[in-house]
């Protein structure tokens, strides 16, 4: 244990703790976190917590990008990767449908396809089991580590523990992607509890009938509002005497005697160690340094109606359509669709459109005014596994990045990674799963 963490944990004021040598797990407090996202906000907390000096950098309040527009939820059981077995004879169909869940700018196709690729590889059996024990790790203690970083009040505030519902109307023979995630399930100890129409009737009673059966995760969450996560976070970290720069950093150096600086639009700061949780900006970010992150942005949307006239106690996911919805607390969020079009392009009428439709789809006479609609950037890793850990080569510089679709459940417990890198502090998974040295 380095001699910072030891002093805090004998009560000393973070800003007094220094160290001199830097040796694996040790830390003079000098951080840089780059991004307050959900990730950045989890972890800049973690880190002063847990006795770093810790300054966070981002030009937009926190929580104002993808951790902002999610569907909010906390699936501590989620520990399927996205790509499966097979699913590459799906995807023409979904493509071809204009209001499916998957798009592809064809502009942007060149540029994606070296991901896409790597990415259906990962769809293999022993990639897909590999990948599903690593984000049950990450998953699983969600709860548990946004109870510790938020305190019992503001957790009882943002966090309702309703379970989720995972819900289709089609019946088809099992494809040998769910033979695979029924193993896995069995595997792991999740249990899900089958419901039929007239549970599901009984559960989301203005639900169309169209969705006949489904199945209940008691012990997942949702938070009723994800930007106001991820800046009580952050307002915590502040009162913990952690600093928040309002600044973009443009270029990170990395310095002799194994130091950083990092050049923002305001400053030039130097750190004894980076975290980068730029979320889907980190690859941009990291390539001069030739740090070169598998990451391609998987774009989804949401549509918030403020005044619905549905009541929903619980969220669930409509699995036909891979649209989740989620009753928050500004209105009734319908979240989804994965488009590759890149970060630059504007957003897509077409995939709004869609969301629309499936809100009418799914609840008829939905009241639709005054919808509120919203475009985000999924930072993804072909094995749908984020990249935490430091870079090899590059002492100091860690990353904490590529949480996908389900970086609001990942956060806390990569938090708790990045400070086992950053200040040694014990962690229960295995940390080398995660790091980016597993696509080389
Ligand atoms: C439609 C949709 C639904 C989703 N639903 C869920 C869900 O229900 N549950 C779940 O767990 N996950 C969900 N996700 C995924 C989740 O939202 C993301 O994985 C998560 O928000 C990523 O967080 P992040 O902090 O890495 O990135 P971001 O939230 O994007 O944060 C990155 C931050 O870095 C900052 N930044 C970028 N460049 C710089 C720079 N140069 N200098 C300084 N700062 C910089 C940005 O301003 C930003 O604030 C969903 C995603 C989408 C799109």
């Amino acid at each position: 244990m380095s001699n910072l963490v030891q002093r805090n944990l004998a009560g000393s004021s973070p800003r007094s703790a220094s160290a001199s040598t830097r040796h694996p797990g040790s830390t003079t407090g000098e951080v840089v976190v780059v991004g307050a996202g959900i990730v950045g906000a989890c972890t800049a907390l973690q880190l002063q917590r847990g006795g770093a000096r810790v300054t966070l950098l981002d030009p937009l309040p926190p929580g104002s990008e993808t951790s902002y527009g999610n569907a909010g939820l906390v699936s501590v059981d989620s520990c399927i990767p996205i790509s499966l077995p097979g699913m590459v004879w799906q995807v023409p169909g979904w493509l071809m449908d204009t209001d499916g869940p998957l798009a592809i700018r064809p502009a942007h196709l060149p540029a994606a396809m070296p991901w896409l690729l790597k990415w259906l590889w990962a769809g293999r059996r022993e990639s897909v089991l590999r990948a599903s024990v690593l984000l049950h790790e990450l998953h699983r203690p969600a709860l548990k580590e946004y109870r510790s970083l938020l305190g019992e009040d503001a957790f009882a505030d943002l966090i309702k523990l309703t379970g989720q519902l995972h819900l289709w109307g089609k019946n088809g023979k099992p494809s040998a992607a769910d033979r695979l995630v029924g193993e896995i399930r069995q595997r792991q100890g999740i249990h899900v509890t089958g419901l039929d129409a007239e549970a599901l009737a009984q559960r989301v009673p203005a639900l169309t009938k169209d969705l006949k059966q489904g199945i209940s995760f008691d012990n997942h969450a949702f938070c009723i509002n994800p930007q106001r996560l991820a800046q009580t976070l952050v307002r915590r970290f502040q009162e913990f005497g952690g600093e928040l720069m309002h600044e973009k950093v443009q270029r990170i150096e990395a310095l002799d005697g194994g130091r950083w600086r990092l050049w923002t639009n305001a400053a030039s700061r130097e750190a004894e160690q980076v975290v980068v949780a730029a979320g889907a900006y980190s690859k941009d970010l990291l390539a001069p340094l030739k740090v070169a992150l598998p990451l391609e942005v998987e774009r989804g949307y949401h549509v918030e109606l403020p005044d619905p006239g549905v009541t929903l106690g619980l969220p669930f996911i409509d699995k036909d359509r891979a649209v989740a919805v989620t009753p928050m607390e500004n209105g009734l969020r319908f979240a989804g669709t994965v488009e590759f079009a890149g970060l630059r392009h504007p957003a897509n009428p077409q995939r709004i459109d869609a969301l629309l439709k499936a809100a009418k789809a799914m609840f008829p006479g939905i009241r639709t005014n005054g919808a509120k609609t919203w475009l985000g950037f999924r930072p993804s890793t072909p094995d749908s596994v984020p990249i935490v850990g430091p870079v090899a080569g590059c002492p100091g510089l860690i990353l904490a990045c590529g949480h996908g679709h389900t970086g609001m459940t990942g956060a806390p417990m990569t938090a708790r990674l990045v400070a086992h890198h950053v200040l040694g502090t014990p962690v229960e998974v295995n940390p080398q799963g995660y790091r980016l040295e597993r696509f080389s």
